[in-house]
């Protein structure tokens, strides 16, 4: 059995391995559906090899020659669109449509060329290096400059430099006398092999990158409200934890904010109405919050704001809000008013004992008769002296 059959059988076996494992992933996975064109890609990777078999098994030589060569020169220009594809960029359709129609007339017009001389082996050789080289032009393009598609890049980078050396090698120790021999050839295992290696690169890596997509949505997922968009109580801990980890960035201002008499709101006009609201509220807190500070759903009918401020400014920032919202009007329901409780870290002072304070405030907020931002301060005077000039302030509005 000539040397190169192990590496073609084996080349053969990994595109159909990788061409189950994209399948399986787009099946599994709906957000990576688009891992079905690797599959393709993979499906024209695997004609090369099939090919170099069918020759050895006797079939037509240039019919083979040409549906190897045709075959993989589409694997990496299929690959190249996936990429764009997947990244839902639109793909460098010209450059792709070139390299292929430029590589079949190649093809048809030096099918019965002597296939030793190092021009031919050269040509033959850049069309394959132009399609790895359009696989890492859309990479740069199309994708944001990770880790993970910096290996990629240069992984297609490094299959355009082994196609040339490729032609210096397959000059060097010669390819066989005719299409027949090259199976038996020194030059046809190192050309399977090293191929055959990048491939497994290529696609490990792609699968490394759809694993990384569902992770990260299924971490985004975890951590925002479904119904407003907004971040859960769950990324608002996290904040708090990293915050009181990394040591306290003063000032800190939090502010517990309340739609009031929901219940009630809920009940008169509907649940679906009550969401629509919810929405609004958050649409309304998000618009209108500044970019320094963070704004989550905590749950139900309550949102918490992150203010990286002191009370003077914090309060102005969380006034703003509240006449935002009351302005809001769903259809014709009533206005949407909400009660605020606000506190700013004291010195010593842990992120549970600021919670609790806000929601102190909140609470003397609804008992004042809503519509309002009470203020916790562990020194009263201090509160009243941010409050009295900013309602002045909100009054003459
Ligand atoms: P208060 O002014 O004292 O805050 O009164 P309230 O009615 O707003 O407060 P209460 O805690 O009694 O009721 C909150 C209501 O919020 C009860 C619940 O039906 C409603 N609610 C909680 N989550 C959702 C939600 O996701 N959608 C809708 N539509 N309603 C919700
Ligand atoms: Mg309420
Ligand atoms: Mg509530």
């Amino acid at each position: 059995m000539p040397q190169a059959i192990l590496p073609i059988l084996t080349n053969l076996l990994v595109a159909a391995m990788f061409v189950g494992a994209f399948l399986v992933t787009a099946h599994t996975y709906p957000m990576v559906r688009r891992a079905r064109w690797f599959a393709l890609a993979y499906v024209f990777g695997a004609l090369e090899p099939l090919t170099n078999l069918g020759i050895w098994l006797g079939a037509n030589v240039a019919a083979m020659q040409t549906v190897g060569f045709v075959g993989f020169l589409t694997a990496l220009v299929t690959m190249a669109l996936a990429l764009s594809h997947y990244h839902r960029r639109r793909p460098m359709w010209a450059c792709a449509a070139a390299i292929l129609v430029g590589g079949c007339i190649w093809r048809i017009a030096t099918i019965d060329v002597a296939r030793g001389g190092i021009w031919y082996q050269l040509s033959f050789q850049s069309w394959f290096a132009l399609g790895s080289i359009l696989c890492a032009a859309a990479l740069r393009r199309h994708t944001t400059p990770s880790l993970l598609n910096r290996c990629l890049v240069t992984v297609f980078i490094i299959t355009a430099l082994h196609f040339w050396a490729k032609a210096g090698f397959a000059i060097a120790l010669g390819t066989g006398m005719t299409e027949r021999e090259f199976a038996g050839t020194i030059y046809a295992v190192i050309s399977q092999t090293s191929s055959g290696l990048l491939m497994i690169a290529a696609g490990l890596l792609i699968v490394a990158s759809f694993l990384h997509s569902v992770v990260r949505a299924t971490q985004t997922e975890a951590l925002s409200d479904p119904l407003t968009g907004l971040p859960n109580r769950r990324a608002f801990e996290q904040w708090l934890k990293v915050a009181q980890g990394d040591g306290m960035q003063l000032p800190l201002s939090v502010a517990i904010i309340d739609v009031d008499h929901f219940k009630h709101f809920n009940d008169r006009f509907g649940h679906a109405v009550g969401d629509e609201v919810l929405r609004e509220v958050a649409a309304c807190l998000d618009r209108n919050r500044p970019s320094v500070s963070r704004a989550a759903r905590l749950g139900g009918e309550e949102f918490v704001l992150l203010l990286p401020m002191d009370p003077q400014a914090a309060f102005l920032v969380v006034e703003k809000i509240r006449l935002a919202i009351a302005q809001l009007a769903y259809k014709d329901t009533d206005p949407i008013t909400v009660s605020i409780g606000m506190a700013t870290m004291e010195g010593g002072e842990t992120t549970s004992d600021l919670l609790r304070r806000a929601d102190r405030a909140l609470y003397r907020a609804k008992a004042a008769g809503r519509d309002r931002c009470e203020i916790d301060s562990l020194d009263p005077e201090a509160a009243s002296s941010v409050a009295r000039p900013a309602l002045k302030l909100v009054a003459r509005q």
